[in-house]
């Protein structure tokens, strides 16, 4: 799916180049794929709708920067709208009360309640230096809250106890008045699980939350949930006043499009993200890396960007120009580039940002190995004379000889690299200029 929608817009972008501005017409097949691939991610419809009204707000009339074509202009608004709508408001925990600070977990059965009431347990202690108290509200289930003993304790946290006998209310009474007594810093409190929406512990939550007065109420959901988190998310925010979201389960092979829904029905921010079972495996959550896999794109806009920062456009226009002018790419623009990827960051910086599917491929190749072999490719040439970098068929055996021994390499990779240079020089005679991402595309395998 993800390479589908990466091709697509690939096939899209190519369609646009040459228009110079975002319009009407060129705009709705790129927003149709872009509608495809929410849909794919299990953003519901509305949120769909919603969104792509937006961005086509934002699209039209709008000027297309630089060196971008329109299709990446689009994809980069798609991409920051995206990260935008889920990244605002983000922030850590609130814990500004009068200690102890109550945090409120809300969610259906299996969403991840407990396991992450332990993590932010670990988080709190960790990160925040704090004393923090747990306490489960569950009375339907004791194994609920035999589970939440149990992490908490691996967590490095108290528990309070609590039993089915009781009523909520009392439990939460009883837990607060011991945070107090004892300078806990936060009390956290899980609750009963269900199932689904259900009236009755609907309001027993509410009543919770009324005796507790939380500073965070937090909604976990669970990101493989898909289309129904909207309307779990529905529910909750009309019972609660919602104060953050946790997205659960993100390990898993969902494409987390809930986070997008779940975040414009409850308007409230995403605070962290669980990527494992285990109790390290919160993360704060990560607006703009979210957006990339939502769109199973990688980090794709950065790429862009990466790409057209490091990148000396006028170098390159002129470089092009020579080209054009028949003044022959010679190994001093050979070297140029090299070092321009160099400036980039380099090949693993560069393959941190494309999207999983291709990296993962690219997987068997050796990082190391290939910067350090732009290093020696670099040795090679700087070990020429100005005039062979200039006229590299003047290369010959004796000379070969000698600018291997000064870069220290075997004479076969001399040949190996001239051989390259003759390839790029072809490419570069075919190209009709400004094609630098081409190029690096070719460079890249
Ligand atoms: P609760 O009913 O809402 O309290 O849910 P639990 O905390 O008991 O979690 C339900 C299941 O989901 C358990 O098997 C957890 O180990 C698992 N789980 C919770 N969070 C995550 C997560 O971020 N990633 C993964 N892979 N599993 C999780």
């Amino acid at each position: 799916m993800a390479s589908a929608l990466t091709d697509k817009l690939t096939r899209l972008v190519k369609e646009m180049r040459g228009q110079a501005r975002i319009t009407e017409s060129n705009v709705q097949d790129m927003l149709r794929e872009v509608r495809m691939a929410l849909l794919e991610a299990d953003v519901a419809l509305p949120v769909v709708r919603d969104f792509i009204a937006r961005v086509k707000d934002k699209a039209l009339g709008q000027e297309v920067l630089g060196s971008l074509k329109p299709g990446q202009t689009l994809v980069s608004i798609v991409n920051r709208e995206l990260a935008a709508t889920m990244g605002e408001g983000v922030a850590d925990i609130n814990l500004a009360a009068q200690p102890p600070a109550v945090i409120l977990m809300a969610g259906l059965q299996g969403a991840g309640k407990t396991t992450t009431t332990a993590k932010l347990a670990k988080h709190l202690i960790e990160k925040r230096r704090k004393k923090v108290l747990t306490v489960s509200g569950d009375v339907y289930r004791p194994a609920a809250i035999e589970q939440l003993k149990t992490v908490t304790s691996q967590a490095g946290a108290e528990w309070f106890p609590s039993t089915p006998d009781q009523k909520p209310h009392d439990i939460a009474v009883a837990a607060l008045d011991y945070a107090r007594k004892h300078y806990f810093d936060v009390l956290l409190v899980d609750t009963a699980g269900r199932l689904a929406i259900d009236e009755v512990l609907m309001q027993e939550i509410k009543d919770l939350h009324a005796t507790l007065n939380p500073v965070e109420t937090l909604f976990v959901v669970d990101a493989m949930q898909g289309q129904d988190a909207i309307n779990t998310a529905k529910a909750f925010k009309e019972a609660l006043p919602l104060t953050g979201i946790v997205l659960t389960k993100l390990d898993g092979d969902s494409r987390g499009g809930a986070a997008l829904s779940v975040r414009q029905i409850t308007g409230a921010p995403i605070k962290f993200a669980g990527v494992s079972e285990k109790l390290d495996g919160l993360e704060v959550f990560d607006a703009e890396r979210h957006a990339g896999r939502i769109l199973g794109m990688g980090d794709i806009v950065a790429l862009v960007e990466q790409v057209t920062a490091g990148v000396d456009i006028e170098a390159a226009q002129k470089l092009a120009a020579k080209v054009k002018s028949g003044d022959g790419f010679d190994l001093n623009d050979f070297l140029a580039q090299i070092q321009q990827m160099k400036q980039m960051g380099g090949l693993s910086s560069l393959m941190d940002k494309l999207p999983s599917h291709l990296t993962a491929k690219a997987g068997a190749v050796d990082m190391d190995k290939a910067e350090k072999d732009i290093k020696r490719k670099e040795g090679i040439i700087q070990s020429m004379t100005p005039l062979e970098r200039r006229k590299p068929e003047l290369i010959k055996a004796t000379r070969k000889k000698r600018i291997a021994n000064g870069a220290g390499v075997h004479v076969q990779e001399v040949n190996r690299l001239l051989k390259e240079f003759e390839q790029m020089q072809g490419m570069m005679k075919k190209m009709k200029g400004g094609g630098l991402m081409k190029l690096m595309k070719k460079m890249g395998g």
